[in-house]
């Protein structure tokens, strides 16, 4: 069965696109075939992984949404094997305000996906920083969610009213969105706030943080300027093998 999976959080810069950029490309790696999809109109994981954005006037999300084309139409190949993606522009900004009196509104990115074929084992949605029209239609398409949260001050602010949105899309909206799991993200072993914040997670979410921690790496952070997840630019880097980590445990997870 095609897994959905979006990566969510409200918060900004605690590793989401990083993770649905390095987590498509390592289950990509594992001869999984998988469809990123850009859902945040800065469209940085469309750069992650090599698109340009001049090659993606009429191959991108928000062309699919107001135009009502399938999907396909708008996939673009990466140089990446078994890794395709749909490119984010800055239109997307816009959907919201254009959407608003639509009817289902938060089931259009449902409906595009459901209309692909068998073709793609998972299909990973990177989310904006809010939990506006775009994060909610991704969940209400998902099978299940990754939440990253940054090991720094404040990690757990804000993760209340995301669970409890969650939960209103569990019970209205989506029955089937499973939490896959909290990942723990731009982590520092000698800092003690980053072992604390570690240490707090996992004492209120249990089994529900996975086992693999993504530490902070500085190759992480240069790889997105290159167009190229991390397996591709250092795979030796720790960074690169903490995601092929994540990648192996998302593969056996039976809640994703
Ligand atoms: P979000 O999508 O949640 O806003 P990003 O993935 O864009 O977050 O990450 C925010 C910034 O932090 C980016 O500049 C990114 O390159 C950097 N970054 C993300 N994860 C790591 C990490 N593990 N180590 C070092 N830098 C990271
Ligand atoms: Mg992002």
């Amino acid at each position: 069965m095609r897994k959905v999976i979006s990566i969510a959080n409200q918060k900004g810069g605690v590793g989401k696109t990083t993770t649905a950029i390095n987590l498509s490309a390592t289950l990509a790696s594992a001869e999984k075939k998988t469809l990123l999809i850009d859902c945040d109109a800065q469209g940085n994981a469309s750069s992650g992984v090599g698109i340009q954005r001049d090659k993606c006037q009429e191959k991108n999300l928000y062309y699919a949404l107001i135009n009502r084309v399938p999907l396909r139409d708008v996939i673009m190949p990466t140089c990446i094997p078994y890794l395709d993606v749909v490119a984010a522009t800055q239109d997307l900004v816009g959907i919201e305000v254009e959407f608003a009196s639509l009817e289902e509104r938060e089931k259009q990115l449902k409906k595009l996906i459901r209309e692909l074929d068998r073709e793609y084992e998972f299909v990973i949605l990177d989310c904006p920083p809010s939990l506006g029209f775009l994060t909610l239609n991704a969940l209400v398409a998902s099978s299940s969610v990754i939440v990253p949260l940054q090991c720094e001050y404040f990690a757990m602010e804000g993760l209340g009213h995301l669970m409890s949105t969650l939960k209103l899309v569990k019970t209205r909206l989506n029955p089937f969105l499973s939490l896959g799991g909290i990942l723990l993200t731009m982590f520092d072993s000698r800092n003690l706030l980053s072992r604390r914040v570690s240490e707090d997670v996992r004492s209120h979410f249990g089994n529900h943080v996975f086992n693999t921690v993504i530490p902070r790496n500085v190759r992480l952070s240069e790889s997105p300027s290159h167009g190229l997840p991390i397996i591709f630019y250092d795979i030796k880097s720790r960074g690169a093998v903490s995601y092929m980590e994540l990648a192996q445990e998302v593969l056996n997870c039976k809640r994703i």
